[in-house]
């Protein structure tokens, strides 16, 4: 039999699951959750922000929350906003930083208030810091948010999407994370720019992000696989929403997506009963919020295997 083929979920509940979640969660709490993912078979986990506290209040504990996640024997990242925030992970010895730009100009304007131009300079900015502090082993992922369309400009210019990964693979980026933020794209679109990018710059340096919003976020994670891509971020109960469409479910689900990838035949090695015993926890613990997935909901079936540790 053909080795399994591996693909890789990387959670980002305590980061994208938690960033609109008003009610602070203690950081003691986030390092317990954090704990129970890598207790599930999760190697991959994107723990918190260095975005202003006055941004986002939820990540004020970020340097709390680092150093209870590091020394784990997992691979934890944190999400930059800009070269002060990098400087902070760099500080921090995180072995990778994310930054993320926003494909939609108008979205990068309203989120960010600079062009897309400008946050270009800004990953140029960080991989020069980078480079200075002989930091190469540090990982540096550049994501394109708004990849497959932008709730405040509608359609994103494909040719311009591709263009961005090349441009940002180009400066130093070790990972290009190609993110579905508002939960626009469809299989085919996505079949169709993951294709191009993969082919640009090789599928196993693409991350791809997906928001269930409308749906389609499983099967959007079908399509990344056909082109080859093997590295999907998700988070448990499918925690997260939107900051533009209240009310709309979330990020893909970890528990569901690593039963589909499971039943698919693709080993992820994470254990879905300890990721669902974590949704109910989390459940418990943001009562108001909406925590959710199929698997936790319905079990899984009669004759799956519940757990791949290869
Ligand atoms: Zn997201």
């Amino acid at each position: 039999m053909a080795m399994q083929d591996r693909v890789i979920i990387r959670d980002t509940t305590l980061r994208d699951g938690l960033q609109l979640v008003v009610e602070q969660v203690p950081a003691a709490q986030k390092i317990k959750w954090l704990h129970d993912l890598v207790h599930a078979g999760v190697t991959q986990i994107e723990v918190s922000s260095y975005v202003p506290p006055k941004v986002i209040a939820q990540f004020s504990d970020v340097a709390d929350v680092v150093q209870g996640a590091m020394g784990q024997g997992v691979d934890i990242s944190v999400l930059v906003p800009n070269l002060n925030g990098a400087r902070r992970a760099f500080d921090a010895g995180l072995p990778q930083v994310n930054f993320v730009l926003s494909a939609s100009e108008a979205h990068s304007k309203a989120n960010t208030r600079k062009t897309r131009d400008a946050a270009v300079k800004d990953f140029e900015a960080i991989v020069a810091e980078r480079t200075a502090r002989n930091l190469d082993h540090t990982r540096l992922s550049a994501g394109i948010a708004t990849a497959f369309g932008c709730t405040m400009q509608g359609a994103v210019d494909e040719d311009e999407v591709v263009a961005l990964a090349i441009t940002l693979r180009d400066l130093g980026a070790d990972e290009i994370l190609v993110a579905d933020t508002v939960g626009y794209g469809n299989p085919a679109q996505v079949r169709r720019i993951l294709g191009r990018i993969a082919e640009a710059i090789g599928p196993d340096r693409i991350l791809s992000h997906f928001h269930d919003t409308r749906g389609l976020g499983l099967a959007n994670v079908v399509a990344a696989l056909d082109v080859g891509v093997r590295r999907f971020d998700s988070t448990v109960g499918g925690l997260g929403g939107c900051p533009f469409a209240p009310g709309a479910t979330g990020n893909i689900d970890t528990e569901d997506l690593a039963f589909m990838l499971q039943s698919m035949g693709y080993d992820t090695g994470v254990d879905i009963p300890q990721l669902v015993a974590l949704q109910r926890q989390i459940a418990a613990a943001l009562p108001a919020e909406r925590v959710g997935g199929c698997i936790a909901r319905a079990g899984l079936p009669i004759n799956a295997s519940a757990a791949v540790t290869a």
